[in-house]
C-alpha cells in the first residue's frame, strides 16, 4: 500500500487534460466547468492498474465533459487532504483557463470536497458527495471505541479491522491496519460535527436532514448513496463489506456509511441498491445486476450540472 504510505502527493494529477468530445458525441455531459473527481479512504496506487473511478472519466468524457482525477493521501485528516485538493484544483483551472470547477467526492472525498468549497467557494461551482463521511461513520466510531451501545470486544475490532484490511488489501495489494486506523479517527461522528460546525455550508441541520441545494457561499450542493451491502456474488468485496455493515444494527448504510450519513445539499438519493464499492463501479464494474449502473448516475449528475446555470 504505497499510496497510504507515501508522503504529501502534491499536484500529481493522474488524469491530464480530457480528451475533447468527439465527433457525434451528444454534449450529454458536456458541463461549463471541468468536473474533478476525488477519492476517499482507499486512495491507491494507481501503478497497478486498478483505476478507483472504475470507467467513471471515460463515460463522463465520452459526451463532452472535462475530468480529472486528483488524488490526496489517503491517510490523512480533512484539511490537510483538502489544502492538497486545492493546490490540485488552482492547477486545474491554470491549466483549462476555466473559472470554477465541479467537484465530485466519494467517502472521505465528501468531507474533502466540502472543505475546498467551504474555504475556496470562489473556485467551485458545485460539490457533489457520494456515500459521503459528512456525518461520521459508524465504523470509525466501533474501531475508536466510542461507542458504547455496541457490545464490542477486542475480538470485534479484530474481525472489523481485519475486514477493512482486507478490503484495503482488495485495492491496494498490501494493507497497513496503522494507517487505516489513523484514516478513521478522522471520520469519527465526534471528529466530522466538529468539522461541520466549522464548514457548514450545504449540511442539513440535523442527521438525516435536507439541505437546500444552494450553499450560503454560493456553491450548489448534492449527494448520493447506496443502501445495500450485499449486491454481487462475485465481487470478492461482498463479504468484507458485510462483515463491517455489522455495525449499524439494521441502519440503512452501504456497509461502510449510513445513509443518513452520507446526506448534503440536494440529496438525490440514499438508497441505490449499491454498495460503498459499487459507488464508484468497483469491483470492476460487478454491482447488483438489478440495479441502475452506477455509470449512469455519474453521467445524469454530469447532465444535471450542465444543465443548472451556475
Ligand atoms: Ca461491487
Amino acid at each position: 500500500m504505497k499510496t497510504i504510505i507515501r508522503p504529501l502527493i502534491g499536484v500529481m494529477l493522474l488524469a491530464s487534460l480530457s480528451i475533447p468530445a468527439l465527433a457525434g458525441a451528444s454534449g450529454y455531459t458536456e458541463t461549463r466547468y471541468p468536473i474533478v473527481l476525488v477519492h476517499g479512504l482507499f486512495g491507491f496506487d494507481t501503478a497497478a492498474g486498478l483505476d478507483y473511478w472504475y470507467r467513471i472519466p471515460e463515460e463522463l468524457r465520452r459526451d463532452g465533459a472535462q475530468v480529472f482525477v486528483t488524488q490526496v493521501t489517503a491517510a490523512e485528516d480533512t484539511e490537510v487532504r483538502g489544502e492538497q485538493l486545492a493546490r490540485q484544483v488552482e492547477d486545474i483551472l491554470a491549466t483549462t483557463g476555466a473559472d470554477m470547477v465541479n467537484l465530485i467526492g466519494h467517502s472521505h472525498g465528501g468531507p474533502t470536497v466540502r472543505y475546498v468549497a467551504s474555504v475556496y467557494p470562489d473556485m467551485v461551482a458545485s460539490a457533489t458527495s457520494v456515500g459521503g463521511v459528512n456525518w461520521g461513520a459508524r465504523l470509525a466510531d466501533v474501531l475508536q471505541g466510542v461507542v458504547d451501545n455496541v457490545p464490542f470486544s477486542g475480538d470485534l475490532v479484530g474481525y472489523l479491522g481485519n475486514a477493512l484490511a482486507g478490503l484495503i488489501d482488495l485495492f491496494s495489494g498490501g494493507g497497513n491496519q496503522q494507517d487505516i486506523l489513523a484514516a478513521l479517527q478522522a471520520l469519527t461522528t465526534a471528529e466530522t460535527l466538529a468539522f461541520n460546525q466549522q464548514y457548514p455550508e450545504g449540511m442539513p441541520s440535523q442527521y438525516c436532514g435536507q439541505a437546500s441545494r444552494l450553499g450560503s457561499n454560493g456553491v450548489s450542493y448534492f449527494s448520493w448513496s447506496g443502501a445495500k451491502p450485499l449486491t454481487n456474488a462475485f465481487d470478492p468485496s461482498d463479504v468484507l463489506l458485510g462483515a463491517t455493515s455489522i455495525v449499524f444494527l439494521g441502519e440503512k448504510n452501504d456497509g461502510l456509511v449510513a445513509s443518513c450519513s452520507s446526506h448534503l445539499g440536494m440529496v438525490i438519493r440514499d438508497d441505490y441498491r449499491m454498495n460503498h464499492l459499487d459507488e464508484v463501479n468497483q469491483v470492476l464494474g460487478l454491482h447488483d445486476i438489478w440495479s441502475t449502473d452506477p455509470v449512469t448516475l455519474y453521467r445524469q449528475q454530469a447532465n444535471r450540472l450542465k444543465n443548472y446555470s451556475f
